[in-house]
């Protein structure tokens, strides 16, 4: 039973290509699930591409990127006195946003690579502009590669870009969420600036079209209107099929991430897409006949239920499904890399 990856690889190749051309210098971030295809495959990945650096998200993340790219290794969670397990690797870049963290890694690792991070409208981590300056100034004994800024998404934030440049002056930047055009307006007014964006998920799933998830139908039982089913017992109220799907909350089926929309009309899009309707039920990802079917109760931890209405054709036991799955909170059983 298997919740598949498949992988168009000539075309994710080329994606991977256009992207790294589109942004210089760019940092690939791999991190947490890998973005679906693991931090393995896309260390690999990024040491074919040529990339100088790879950013992961914590330092626990180094050990399977260190093996397989053969380049520097740009930690983005910030150290900390107490992180356990640190890698002090010649080719491990730190992320810095405390004056006592500079102190403190100055004294355990003396000569260590660095990042200072500036504390954008984020409010995430990092120094104000300030104390960004007086923590270059402050970093002797460990070796600033650079300073960086992580920004929110959704609007530019050139402007905050460019207060930054001007009030702790480095000559290279490493940006989070600036876009292709931002960067280039960047460029063209800062040509003596290195810039490297640190770039994930428009990298590694910025063409959807190459990438398809499937699950294999494991069974399926015709039931009739009244029947009780799965764990809960709950009787159905349609007759129908139960397909038990491969894909349970171990993959991440059926989590949902808080959803970000503001409006009642962007809720009730993301309700449909996930959520729960007025009778407590949950729509699934699996898809059938072009439609998302809705579970027959919460997902098990390695399969999930799926209700096929009697009016619909249910497809047969070891036919491949398509589900529509966010790529960042899924586990895969296997990627198929053409
Ligand atoms: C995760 C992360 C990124 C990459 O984000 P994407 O939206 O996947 O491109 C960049 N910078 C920082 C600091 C991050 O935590």
């Amino acid at each position: 039973m298997s919740l598949d990856l498949y992988v168009d690889g000539p075309r994710w190749r080329a994606h991977l290509r256009s992207t790294t051309a589109a942004y210089p210098g760019v940092v690939p971030v791999a991190k947490g699930n890998g973005y679906g295809f693991g931090l393995v495959s896309l260390a690999r990945r990024a040491e074919w591409l040529g990339c100088a650096a790879v950013a992961v998200g914590t330092y626990r993340e180094v050990s399977a990127v260190l093996q397989r790219f053969s380049g520097d290794i740009v930690v983005l969670e910030p150290w900390r006195p107490f992180t356990a397990d640190v890698p002090y690797d010649e080719r491990v870049i730190h992320t810095l946003g405390r004056a006592e963290d500079v102190a403190a890694l100055a004294a355990t690792a003396p000569s260590s690579r660095v990042i200072l991070e500036g504390l954008t409208s984020m409010r995430r981590h990092g120094f104000s502009a300030p104390d960004l300056a007086a923590a270059r100034r402050a970093a002797r004994g460990l070796r600033v590669e650079g300073h960086a800024l992580h920004l929110p998404l959704g609007r530019s934030y050139a402007a905050e870009v460019e207060t930054w440049l001007a009030a702790a002056p480095f000559p290279r930047w490493y940006l989070s969420h600036v876009s292709k055009d931002e960067l280039d307006v960047l460029r063209l007014a800062h040509p003596e600036l290195e810039l490297r964006p640190r770039v994930g998920t428009e990298l590694w799933l910025g063409d959807r079209g190459c990438l398809s998830v499937t699950s294999t139908v494991l069974d399926s039982h015709q039931v009739a209107r009244g029947e009780r089913v799965g764990y809960r017992q709950r009787p159905r109220t349609r007759d129908g099929v139960v397909l038990v799907m491969a894909g349970g909350t171990a993959h991440g089926i059926g989590l949902a991430a808080p959803t970000p929309a503001t409006s009642a009309r962007r809720r009730a899009a993301a309700l449909a897409r996930g959520g729960l309707d007025a009778a407590g039920r949950s729509l699934s990802p699996y898809v059938v006949a072009g439609r998302q079917r809705w579970f027959v109760e919460p997902p098990h931890m390695q399969v999930s239920l799926i209700f096929v209405p009697a009016d619909v054709e249910a497809p047969a036991v070891g036919a491949a499904v398509e589900v529509r799955v966010r790529f960042t909170t899924t586990q895969f059983d296997a990627v198929h890399l053409s």
